[in-house]
């Protein structure tokens, strides 16, 4: 198998980082020509497909791909006309439908009215279908399981991934902001717990959210999604679910519900090749070459751009791929930071076990992906037990990617499942 770590030689601490003031503002990124929309469906069906090249998109706009299935859609945040709508492989070979809007027309032109006409009785259902691609991806879906009633919403003030400062400065600068975000959040889900997930240094600032508080440690990965989910989910009845919101999505659902008009600016971290951070602000949809030539980065053959972060990241394949609601982090390495390829096997040092948050015999489990035993490996090896944190591929001694194996291994094993259903 090949063997390569992901992390480059200049690699991160293992703690969060730190605002403690205010950075400056974001850069302001516009895309020069064209951005793309990806939406997560395949581009399969050539009947009831409502999008087509040569229509025109206003700004605001909500697309949506299939005439019978409102899920796969998308917020322009640009006006222009859609020059192609095509399959788009992603990660882990995701089946999936980018749709390319040439610009066209002015920065302040005018905004789509649709959501405008329905934001002032707004309620669950209309926010689920035009807020779930807002900046942050807000999730109204997991509202809709009366067998699985949500009982908390934690708003994440923390970072998903290291170098990420995202969260915190909407945190910093904006907390009326998140507070606004919380109350449309209580007003619309009739949920009264509402957690503000934020870092000890954030507590005061995060005081008047109006939502409790929850600190967690400095120390990765405390601050992500699924070590906030198994910690509250610990305080609550069986069966019952914990929603979760970015900051940035809670600010983008109040701030459209507050002046009828949809968000479609994306707050980014940009990690440069010498380390240094910058915030920058692009319109969902830009491709990364707009993003690199805003921020003066640019990319020579062996150099490596991740979407992501340094631990769970993913590499772009091409730099015209865009930014999506949920991208925090753009991280360009260097060809020189990165590790030589290596063959060195396992040597059961044990260092992922002892690592490892939620405790997975992650030697065993490497035992199992190498012999591409997947299905043993969700069975013996608690497979799906894994946070994809990408802890133990940080500290493995023989730079085995364990984290791109685990994903592999849980998408084949998926796959198999679907497969299955589809035939019983
Ligand atoms: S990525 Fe590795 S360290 Fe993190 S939870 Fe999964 S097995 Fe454990
Ligand atoms: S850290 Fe790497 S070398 Fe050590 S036991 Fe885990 S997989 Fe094997």
């Amino acid at each position: 198998m090949i063997k390569r770590s992901f992390i480059g030689i200049t690699a991160p601490r293992l703690t969060y980082e730190v605002i403690e003031e205010a950075p400056a503002e974001p850069m302001t990124v516009r895309p020069a020509k064209r951005i793309t929309l990806l939406m997560d469906a395949p581009m399969e069906k050539t009947s009831g497909v409502l999008l087509k090249s040569g229509d025109a998109v206003q700004k605001g706009q909500r697309l949506q791909l299939f005439e019978n299935n409102p899920v796969p859609c998308a917020i322009s945040p640009v006006a222009g006309k859609i020059e192609s709508v095509e399959p788009f492989l992603g990660i882990m070979e995701r089946q999936m439908t980018a749709v390319v809007i040439a610009l066209e027309g002015s920065e302040d032109q005018s905004r789509d009215t649709e959501f405008k006409n329905v934001f002032k009785s707004a309620g669950l259902s209309e926010a689920d279908r035009f807020l779930r691609e807002l900046p942050g991806r807000p999730d109204f879906s997991v509202f809709t399981r009366p067998d699985r009633p949500v009982k908390t919403i934690a708003v994440m003030g923390t970072e998903q991934d290291l170098t990420a400062v995202t969260q915190q400065y909407l945190i910093g600068t904006n907390i009326a902001g998140v507070k606004t975000g919380i109350d449309v959040l209580r007003k619309i889900t009739g949920i009264q717990n509402i957690q503000l997930v934020v870092y000890p240094h954030m507590v005061q600032v995060a005081g008047s959210s109006g939502a409790g508080i929850k600190t967690v440690d400095l120390q990765y990965p405390a601050g992500s999604t699924d070590m906030i989910r198994m910690a509250l989910k610990a305080k609550q009845e069986e069966n019952t679910e914990v929603a979760f919101f970015t900051a940035e999505a809670a600010v983008a659902v109040g701030a459209a519900l507050q002046t009828g008009e949809l968000p479609v600016d994306k707050l980014l971290t940009v990690v440069r090749k010498d380390g240094t951070r910058q915030l920058i602000k692009a319109p969902v949809g830009t491709h990364v070459s707009d993003i690199l030539e805003a921020v003066r980065q640019s990319v020579e053959a062996g150099d490596r751009v991740v979407l992501g972060g340094p631990m769970t990241g993913h590499a772009v394949f091409s730099l015209e791929q865009p930014i999506t609601t949920d991208t925090d982090i753009l991280m360009i390495q260097d060809h020189a930071d990165l590790p030589e390829f290596s063959d060195i096997p396992c040597t059961n040092c044990g260092s992922c076990v002892r690592v490892c948050p939620v405790n997975i015999p992650v030697n065993e489990l490497v035992r199992y992906l190498d012999a591409g035993e997947y299905e043993q490996a969700a069975e013996n090896a608690s497979l799906f037990a894994c946070i994809d944190c990408g802890l133990c591929a940080y500290v493995c001694e023989s730079r085995i990617p364990i984290l791109q194996f685990i994903a592999l291994a849980k998408h084949a094993v998926q796959r198999l499942k679907a497969a299955e259903e589809e035939n019983a």
